[in-house]
């Protein structure tokens, strides 16, 4: 059998081939959910599942589910042991992702946020790689600019918002990249990347655009960020970044759940750096393979064992 074989839907877990809705969902019409991805590592020396920062990515999907109107029936406490429920069942021995949506399940026609019948599903599904990890990868400034927050708010993960993502992924696979970093609808600011945020290193400082330049207020940025300053003991500074900084910088990576630490070796075709992962890249990055699977004592209240 096909992994995964569960999905949580109408308030119980249920096989996977009974997790269906309606054609005439509000949300699948016109993008009216919000939603979250979490990932669980697979640690092979300990034979142990590890959710990594569950809490905060429920904590972070009931908040921004304000702006969508949406209404989470469920404590974090509760999607969580669903989670870890749900994870039980499905017995993984590899890394995996998890997806919580919660959306405007009415039938009714018309994109509006109130009057809607409202539900949330959950299922997981085993995910190596998004971005190559090992190498430094090469990516574009997209075409395609940044949604704004006043026009679709990507400070909170709303499925609609991802045409946005897919338009500037596509055309970077397109013309041979591996990724997009995009600007704000002013053309003025690097933004972040097609569903990751990004971090420059100038002189040994790590800076990263501010939660006001229409990014997603990543998790795994907030990992960084104390990454750096309680371990590594490296500045960081949260400003916005010209498109041509990138082009100067010494180094420069992406991260989220999916991207987890990714190197970028080339923008528009020039070496960042000598194209190859950075030192503090690397230092960042070998930390946080090690503390999502609970190899690092002092984060292991951010892994949530299954
Ligand atoms: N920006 C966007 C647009 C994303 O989709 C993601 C992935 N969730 C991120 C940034 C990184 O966020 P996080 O570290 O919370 O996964």
């Amino acid at each position: 059998m096909t992994n995964p074989k569960y999905a949580f839907l109408k308030g119980k877990i249920v096989p996977i081939d009974q997790a269906k809705i309606d054609i005439r969902t509000n949300a699948l019409q016109y993008g009216t959910a919000i939603f979250e991805g979490i990932r669980s590592y697979w640690n092979e020396k300990t034979k142990t599942i590890y959710v990594f920062r569950m809490e905060d990515h429920y904590r972070r999907l009931i908040t921004n589910s304000r702006i969508m109107m949406i209404e989470i029936k469920y404590s974090i406490k509760e999607l969580c042991d669903i989670t870890i429920k749900l994870l039980k069942k499905e017995m993984y021995t590899e890394d995996c992702y998890i997806r919580p949506f919660a959306y405007n399940s009415g039938l009714d026609i018309g994109p509006k946020l109130i009057g809607n019948k409202q539900d949330l599903f959950i299922y997981s599904i085993p995910l190596g790689e998004y971005l190559d990890t090992s190498r430094a990868i090469s990516v574009c400034i997209s075409s395609w600019e940044r949604i704004s927050d006043n026009a679709i708010p990507p400070r909170a993960k709303i499925s609609g918002s991802y045409v946005n993502a897919a338009l500037q992924k596509t055309e970077a696979l397109l013309n041979g990249f591996d990724e997009a970093l995009v600007l704000t609808t002013d053309g003025k600011h690097v933004s972040e990347g097609s569903a990751m945020n990004v971090f420059m290193v100038r002189n040994g400082t790590l800076i990263t655009p501010p939660v006001t330049d229409d990014i997603l207020e990543g998790i795994t940025r907030d990992t960084v960020i104390k990454m750096a300053r309680e371990d590594e003991n490296i500045k960081v500074i949260e400003r916005s970044i010209d498109r041509t900084e990138l082009y100067t910088s010494d180094e420069l990576f992406f991260c989220g759940t999916g991207a987890q630490i990714s190197p970028i070796g080339y923008v528009d075709k020039r070496p960042v750096g000598n194209g190859e992962m950075g030192p503090i890249t690397k230092r960042l990055q070998d930390l946080y393979f090690r503390l999502v699977k609970n190899e690092v004592s002092k984060y292991s209240h951010w892994c949530r064992k299954v």
